[in-house]
C-alpha cells in the first residue's frame, strides 16, 4: 500500500504545470488565483466508468482505501499548501495508483524468456485440457477422504499410487505441497535423531532459502558429510555408516552442472552395499521419467531400478502439473511418511491431487496434454524458425529473426541448451527500456536482454499467447513509429 502512495506522491511534481502553460485568465492576471483544495468525493469517483474495471479487479473496499491513501498523501505534499490541486491531474493519479496495485495481482504473462519451466513465472502452466477436466471434481463435493466402496474414511491419495506405479514403477507414493516439503518430511519422519550421509558435492542451495544442511538441521537429523566437492565414491558412503545412520541422501545438482574432473558414486553399488537399517533416498527434483531430451540425466525409473528406496521430485517441473512434492518408492517407508504427524501440515488439497491424477492419466495415454511444458516448448522450438521469420517480416525493419537457445529450466537438466529461434528488437533505444516497457503491456511480455539487445524467445510462447503477442507488438511498434513521426 505505502509503495503505491509514495509512488503517486513522487509523481505529484511530475504533473506540475509550469506557470507559462497556465491560461492567462482574468483571475490569474489579477493575481487573485483561487486555489482549489478540494479533492473529488471518493464515492463519486467510484461511480466513474474509468474506475469500474479496477473495482472489478481489486474490489471496491481496496480501491476506496487506495484512493484515501492517495488523497492523504496529496494533502501532505508541500505543494498542496501553496497550490492545492489546481496543478494536478487527479484522475490520472487515481488510475495510476490502482494500476500499480493491480500489477501486484497474479495475472497472465507471456513467457518469451526461452526458459520453459520458469520459477518466477509460475513454473508449469497447466494444460487447458487438464484444467477443464478437473473442474467438475472441484466445483462440487468430492470423495477426497471417502471410500466409495464401503462409505468409510479413505486416504486422500486416490488413484495416484496406482498411476505412479504404472508411470515410473514405484510401488507407493506420498504427495505433499512441494518438493522442499518432500525432503523435510523424508528426513524428519525417517531419520530424526539419526545420522544422514550427504556428499560434499551435493550441499546445494536450491533457489531462495532451501539449503540441504539447513533442512537437515531443522528436521532433527545429524549431517555426516562425505567425499569432496568434485569426488565422492561408493566407499565414502559405506565407510561413513555407523549403527546410528538412518539414511544416505543424494541430491540432484539442480542449478548448476559440474564438468571436468568429477566422479559420482555408482548408485547401484551403494544401494547393494547398504545395510538393512540404512535407506537410500534420492532428491531427483525435476521429475524426469522417459523424456528423450535429457539423455545426460538419470530418470526416476532408473534411480528406482538402481535400488533407491525413495525418490522425490516436484509436480510443477518436467511433469507439467501443479505445485506439489511427490515421494515415491518403498511402501513401508511411504507408510511411515503418511503416518507422521507433520504430514498433516504438508498435505495438498483436492485441486492439486485431482490435477495430478488427470495429468498422469493423460501422460500414460501419451496424450499431448500430458507431455508437460518442457516437451511442448521443445516441440515448438522445432517450428520456431518459421514463426520468428514470419513475425520478423510483419514488423520489419524493427524486428529481426535470430537463432537462440532455450532451456528446460526450473533446475532441471542444467547442462543442456536446445537450439531455437526468436526475435531481436531493433527499435532504437536501450534494450533495458524496451524490456521494462514490454512488462507494462496489458498482458506483460517477459523477454530478456543479452549483449544489450532485447530478445524474445519464440519457443516458450504458448500457442494461446500468439494472438495477444501479435496485437501487443503491433501496438508497441506502431506507437514507436508514431512518436518518431512527431
Ligand atoms: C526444485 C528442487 C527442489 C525444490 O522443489 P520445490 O518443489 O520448489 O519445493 C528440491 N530439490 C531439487 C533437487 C530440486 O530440483
Amino acid at each position: 500500500m505505502s509503495a503505491v502512495v509514495c509512488n503517486s506522491a513522487k509523481e505529484l511534481t511530475v504533473t506540475t504545470i509550469t506557470s507559462s502553460e497556465l491560461p492567462s485568465s482574468s483571475l490569474l492576471s489579477s493575481k487573485k488565483t483561487i486555489i482549489n483544495y478540494r479533492l473529488p468525493q471518493i464515492e463519486q469517483l467510484l461511480q466513474h466508468s474509468d474506475l469500474a474495471d479496477y473495482v472489478r479487479l481489486l474490489s471496491r473496499p481496496v480501491v476506496t482505501n487506495t484512493l484515501r491513501q492517495l488523497f492523504a498523501s496529496i494533502r501532505q505534499h508541500p505543494d498542496f499548501k501553496t497550490q492545492g490541486v489546481n496543478h494536478l491531474d487527479v484522475m490520472a493519479l487515481v488510475l495510476d495508483s490502482c494500476r500499480q496495485l493491480y500489477r501486484r495481482r497474479q495475472q497472465r504473462v507471456i513467457n518469451a524468456t526461452g526458459i520453459a519451466v520458469h520459477t518466477n513465472l509460475g513454473r508449469s502452466p497447466i494444460d487447458e485440457q487438464i484444467w477443464d477436466s478437473v473442474k467438475a471434481v472441484n466445483v462440487g463435493y468430492n470423495n477426497l477422504e471417502l471410500k466409495l466402496s464401503d462409505g468409510k474414511r479413505g486416504d486422500r491419495n486416490g488413484l495416484l499410487p496406482t498411476l505412479i506405479q504404472s508411470w515410473i514403477g514405484a510401488e507407493d507414493c506420498v504427495v505433499v505441497n512441494n518438493n522442499a516439503a518432500s525432503v523435510y518430511l523424508v528426513l524428519h519422519a525417517l531419520a530424526a535423531g539419526k545420522e544422514v550421509i550427504v556428499s560434499r558435492g551435493e550441499q546445494v542451495q536450491i533457489g531462495g532459502g532451501f539449503r540441504i544442511p539447513d533442512i537437515l538441521a531443522l528436521s532433527g537429523c545429524k549431517l555426516v558429510e562425505v567425499g569432496t566437492t568434485n569426488i565422492t565414491t561408493s566407499d565414502d558412503y559405506i565407510n561413513a555408516i555407523t549403527e546410528n545412520t538412518a539414511m544416505v541422501l543424494m541430491v540432484h545438482q539442480s542449478n548448476f552442472s559440474m564438468q571436468g574432473f568429477t566422479e559420482s558414486p555408482d548408485i547401484q553399488d551403494v544401494a547393494e552395499r547398504l545395510p538393512e537399517h540404512v535407506s537410500l533416498v534420492i532428491d531427483q527434483g525435476s521429475g524426469l521419467s522417459s523424456e528423450q531430451y535429457a539423455q545426460s540425466e538419470v530418470s526416476l525409473p532408473r534411480y528406482l531400478q538402481m535400488g533407491a528406496d525413495l525418490v522425490c521430485f516436484s509436480g510443477d517441473k518436467i511433469i507439467g502439473g501443479p505445485q506439489a512434492g511427490i515421494i515415491a518408492g518403498c511402501p513401508n517407508l511411504c507408510q511411515r511418511l503418511a503416518k507422521n504427524p507433520m504430514m498433516r501440515t504438508f498435505r495438498p488439497g483436492r485441486i492439486v491431487l485431482s490435477m495430478l491424477e488427470q495429468l498422469l492419466v493423460q501422460k500414460l495415454n501419451r496424450d499431448p496434454a500430458g507431455f508437460g511444458v518442457a516437451q511442448q516448448a521443445l516441440d515448438r522450438a522445432k517450428i520456431s524458425q518459421t514463426l520468428a521469420q514470419q513475425w520478423a517480416q510483419r514488423w520489419q525493419p524493427y524486428v529481426q529473426a535470430v537463432p537462440l537457445v532455450m532451456q528446460v529450466g526450473g533446475g532441471a537438466i542444467p547442462s543442456e541448451t536446445y537450439p531455437c529461434y526468436g526475435l531481436k528488437l531493433t527499435l532504437p533505444g536501450k534494450a533495458q527500456l524496451h524490456l521494462d516497457a514490454l512488462r507494462e503491456l496489458p498482458t506483460p511480455i517477459i523477454g530478456y536482454v543479452n549483449s544489450n539487445q532485447l530478445l524474445l524467445n519464440v519457443a516458450t510462447l504458448l500457442d494461446s499467447d500468439h494472438a495477444v503477442f501479435i496485437v501487443q507488438l503491433d501496438d508497441y511498434i506502431q506507437s514507436y513509429i508514431n512518436t518518431e513521426a512527431k
